[in-house]
């Protein structure tokens, strides 16, 4: 089977959307019964973006083989079937890192290496691996046209439709027509310079997805169809939308894959999107709402958070309800009066989440300490439940300098320690416990119900773990374990039994959450918060007919 290529490009402004576009056109050809794979080219030099800050980059969003990748693969993993690995996200310095080594082994038997053939060989060669024993391939470009970074994956693309024909490959632009205040007009102008852009390297797209604040008119589409050389059907109206689980719907009522087979000559079944319908439907109608504070450093969580935020949103969407979720600075909770209590009051449930160094770890511990003690429902990944081991080994075992020697290398009591096999080893890129590690539930424990078997597999991106050394004296103190690794190394997953629901895991469940398929640790989670709510109101709800009842208070107003 030789597969067909979608290749996805962007134009004028980053940020237009390439990554939900092409998993979104995955999802529709999907829906049709067609195999899809879906793969980002990433333009910058660092290898992976494993040892880039979140603040530059957004998440690492790690794959089941221990993959640290761009974060629109989750988009992709999200919106379809596609098995994702290190196969589907290359950047810049991983192609070229890959032939520095065959030319120092001499594999080019003494020849120039240059740009063309030798980087454009070696990501088709990336490319067409993918491409085994699925329908359609689709490759995202990252960056935008006209950047010198993304020229060499451009100049493949174009070399691999001479390769291959018309037939067998797709050229679709992202693009954006904005709508100018001034002249109370939409604006074709930045759309047809990015074509030409996108000319001047020989690439003539096929479809337009154009980034827009409101329907395009007819007349619009067909100037954008006369100056950038496209038929009239293929300037689509990319409408923002509030919910990124429409935009399948939005391509699906413009016809993009309907057309895209056209071009394609591709056969397959009508779409089958009832799923995703009811999905939007319940964005769109939730009957009551859930509050979730994620206690953490970042302020700005919502690229560097982005799988995460998701998942909350399935979870939400699993019960019905609608997610208010909002970050609460970690640093503002740590003074030791009681304000921190205040800031916490308003939350149904408290998150804490996955991230690295000392900063806003005081805070972080009083926000899981609150959870504790007024039984709000607790969820702590990664970090989130190395901080929940902290705090229970200061607060309730009595081991008050309890740390973890990521914070204080000094510490008398290591409750989360480096990881053993890593000790000793500096270097930062590539040296973390990564992707994928089985995972045994203990019976009878709330992960188990949970989970509702007891044996899963989740994804990993941590250097530091907990001591079994302490595991005596938090049991005794009342924690309690309920997974690890099949032979009994690593801790996954600890829980409190004497709590609503208190739940920290080693691993990172947000990775593997999609919205039809809701994790179930974000299901339960939200699940338990909104209880919690309802029983808030209820009380409430008493408290305010008690007022009322009351004579003396009644009379004074
Ligand atoms: N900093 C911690 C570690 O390296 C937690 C990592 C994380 O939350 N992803 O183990």
């Amino acid at each position: 089977m030789s597969a067909k290529y979608i290749f996805v490009t962007g134009g004028v402004v980053s940020s237009l959307g390439k990554g939900l576009a092409a998993a979104s056109i995955g999802c529709l050809l999907e829906s049709r019964g067609l195999k899809v794979n879906l793969m980002k080219f990433d333009p910058y030099l660092n290898v992976d973006p494993g040892t880039m800050s979140p603040f530059q980059h957004g998440e690492v969003f790690v794959t089941d083989d221990g993959a640290e990748t761009d974060l629109d693969l989750g988009h992709y993993e999200r919106f379809t079937h596609a098995k994702l690995s290190r196969d589907n996200n290359w950047t810049t310095g991983r192609i070229y890192e890959q032939i520095i080594a065959k030319e120092r082994r001499g594999d080019y038997l003494g020849k120039t290496v240059q740009v063309i053939p030798h980087v454009t060989n070696e990501i088709k060669a990336a490319m067409k691996k993918v491409a085994q024993e699925v329908d359609v391939a689709i490759v995202e470009i990252g960056g935008t046209v006209g950047d010198i970074e993304s020229l060499p994956f451009i100049e493949a693309i174009r070399q691999m439709r001479q390769e291959l024909g018309r037939e067998h490959t797709l050229f679709v632009h992202v693009t954006l027509v904005p709508f100018i205040a001034a002249a109370q007009e939409l604006k074709t102008k930045p759309t047809q310079h990015s074509v030409k852009e996108l000319l001047s390297v020989g690439i003539q797209p096929d479809i337009l997805l154009c980034r827009t604040d409101r329907f395009l008119a007819k007349e619009i589409k067909s100037k954008i169809a006369l100056f950038c050389n496209v038929g009239e059907e293929a300037v689509i109206t990319a409408k923002d939308v509030a919910s990124i689980y429409e935009v399948p719907l939005v391509f699906a009522r413009e016809g993009v894959d309907t057309l895209a087979m056209k071009y394609l000559h591709l056969e397959a079944g009508e779409r089958k999107l009832a799923d995703w319908e009811e999905i939007v439907r319940r964005v769109y109608n939730p009957k009551d709402e859930v509050s979730i504070g994620i206690v953490g450093k970042y302020v700005e969580y919502e690229d560097s958070y982005k799988s995460l935020k998701e998942a909350l949103v399935h979870g939400a969407l699993a019960h019905n309800l609608k997610l208010n979720v909002n970050w609460v600075e970690a640093e503002g909770l740590e003074t030791p009066d009681a304000t921190y209590e205040t800031q916490l009051e308003e939350y149904d449930g408290i998150l804490v989440p996955g991230g690295f160094g000392k900063r806003g770890i005081a805070g972080m511990l009083n926000g899981i300490r609150y959870a504790r003690e007024h039984k709000v429902p607790y969820f702590g990944i990664c970090l989130g439940m190395q901080t929940a081991c902290i705090e229970f080994a200061r607060n309730v075992c009595g081991l008050e300098e309890a740390n973890s020697s990521e914070f204080d290398p000094a510490t008398p009591h290591r409750v989360i320690y480096k990881l053993r096999e890593l000790r000793g080893v500096e270097e930062l890129g590539g040296t973390m416990r990564l992707g994928a590690w089985p995972c045994k539930l203990e019976p009878g424990t709330l992960a188990q119900k949970i989970y509702g078997k007891s044996e899963i597999s989740e994804r990993h991106r941590h250097r530091y773990e907990f001591n079994r050394e302490y595991e005596g004296t938090l049991t005794a103190g009342g924690l309690r374990i309920s997974g690890s690794t099949p032979d009994g190394t690593y801790v996954e997953i600890i829980e409190l039994p004497d709590h609503p629901h208190f739940i920290g895991c080693q691993f990172h469940p947000e990775f593997k959450s999609k919205p039809l398929e809701p994790h179930p640790l974000f299901k339960s989670f939200i699940g338990a918060a909104y209880e919690r709510a309802l029983q808030r109101r209820t009380q409430r709800d008493a408290a305010e007919v008690e007022m009322f009842h009351r004579p003396e208070k009644v009379g004074r107003r």
